[in-house]
């Protein structure tokens, strides 16, 4: 049985804080694709955690994680984040921990370029995370990658990076004009670092393959959400990999097996990192009140989130392509402070109203056309069933459902485990 959960909008929808939840009965969660470059945020008995690699399961015991070689992982930091989470009393070993011998590295090397073209575009600069996501899977494609599998064998890997370090050398001093790097770095870093992550290494294809023939539960979750997919987001404001559920069984390892059931995870109103058009943005006062109320910064660079209203066009999109058999709508306690809260049902393009997501400059020129609900201006987050939600909320939620035509089946009205409503 394998269960996606995936990001309906553009990331931060709270997809850890679900995973946390609905992994309770699950056997293995995988993440499928991305690097560090987002952090997915729980809370729980242990604490609070922000996961920028590791699997959301990590927390939960029983549960094995798995690092699918859909992802780019930077070394050094998977071994921060794993000090970091050990020192808290998370238990991580190889029999909860492991990482795919397809995955590929993220070197620094790729953190300099990435940070050296957002520099050299200036104020057209994508909104990168600067954390060299968009250079290593560029490299992947381009056959220039190192994968983790390689740190086995060390006596090819000296000749293979100083192959990689000549020709990205060529980029670095031949067109950014930025210093040389040498292999030698390149070499001590990946002995450094490698040889921490080495013992969480195997074949994850196979071993993901024996449990799904097994029986077992398999979990896979997404970074970042549909509006960002390489393929079907805003391009080229959106990341370097596949967030879309289809992916999901490629990126863990598994691409003989079909999604089961795909979670969409969606947020109540819109909040959008970085570059790029997005329709129904707030600003000044109206927009520090909802990035304020909604703790609305980056969870992985702290960055100010840029905020707007719950957007259908977009998120109606987001649903059909993530193919989601149900939506766990997220932060409805946010909006509680609202005495009306402004939708967006629909767009405004060069005179005609449309429900159709646009591409290209299309999407520029869209202009929102915003309802007005009910606000409810009371506290929520205690309630765990519809009937405990004030009528004004209920509604919102129902509006919502009908809206982006997906069933809403959780309702999450706090950041805590337990703090949700199933709809039965
Ligand atoms: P992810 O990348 O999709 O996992 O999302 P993030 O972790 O970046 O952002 C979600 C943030 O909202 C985290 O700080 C969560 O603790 C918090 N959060 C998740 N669900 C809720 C909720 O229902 N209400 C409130 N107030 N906070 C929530």
């Amino acid at each position: 049985m394998l269960t996606a959960i995936v990001g309906i909008n553009w990331g931060d929808e709270g997809k850890g804080r679900m995973v946390d939840l609905l992994s309770d009965d699950q056997d293995i969660v995988v993440r499928y694709q991305g690097g560090n470059n987002a952090g997915h945020t729980v809370v729980n008995e242990l604490g609070k955690f922000i996961l920028n690699l590791l699997p959301s399961g990590i927390l939960r015991p029983h549960i094995v994680n798995v690092m699918g070689n859909g992802m780019v992982i930077d070394l050094k930091h998977l071994c921060t984040e794993i000090e970091k989470l050990q020192s808290a009393g998370v238990k991580i070993s190889s029999d909860n921990l492991k990482i795919s011998d397809k995955a590929v590295i993220c070197m620094p090397y790729h953190v300099l370029l990435d940070c050296l073209e957002e520099d050299r575009l200036a104020e057209k600069k994508y909104g990168s995370t600067r954390r060299g996501i968009a250079p290593a899977y560029a490299d992947k494609y381009l056959k220039k990658a190192i994968r983790t599998g390689d740190l086995f064998d060390e006596d090819t890997m000296a000749e293979k990076v100083s192959e990689i370090v000549a020709y990205k050398n060529l980029t670095i001093k031949g067109g950014y004009g930025a210093d040389e790097i040498n292999p030698a770095d390149a070499l001590k870093w990946l002995k450094k670092y490698g040889d921490m992550i080495k013992p969480y290494i195997c074949d994850t294809g196979t071993y993901l393959s024996d449990a799904a023939k097994n029986g077992k539960r398999i979990m896979l979750e997404a970074q970042l959400g549909a509006l960002r997919d390489i393929d079907f987001g805003i391009y080229p404001f959106t990341t370097s990999s596949s967030t879309i559920a289809a992916y999901a069984p490629i990126g863990a390892g598994i691409p003989q097996y079909k999604v089961d059931k795909t979670i969409g995870i969606m947020k109540a109103f819109s909040s959008c990192v970085g570059e790029g058009p997005f329709t129904c943005e707030m600003f000044g006062d109206e927009a520090h009140a909802l990035r304020e109320a909604g703790g609305e910064y980056g969870a992985a660079t702290g960055r100010p989130r840029r905020v707007g209203a719950f957007d259908v066009v977009a998120s109606k999109y987001g649903v059909r392509v993530q193919g989601a058999d149900e939506v766990a709508l997220t932060k409805l306690d946010v909006l509680s402070y609202m005495d009306k809260i402004p939708v967006c049902v629909a767009y405004e393009i060069d005179g005609m109203k449309t429900t159709d997501f646009p591409t290209g400059e299309k999407l520029r020129r869209a202009k929102p056309v915003y309802e007005y609900l009910e606000g409810w201006k009371c506290d929520i987050s205690h309630c765990r069933k519809m009937s405990d939600l004030p009528k004004a909320a209920a509604d919102y939620v129902r509006f919502i459902a009908e809206a982006v035509e997906c069933n809403i089946k959780y309702v999450s009205v706090g950041p805590e485990r337990e703090s949700y409503i199933e709809i039965k």
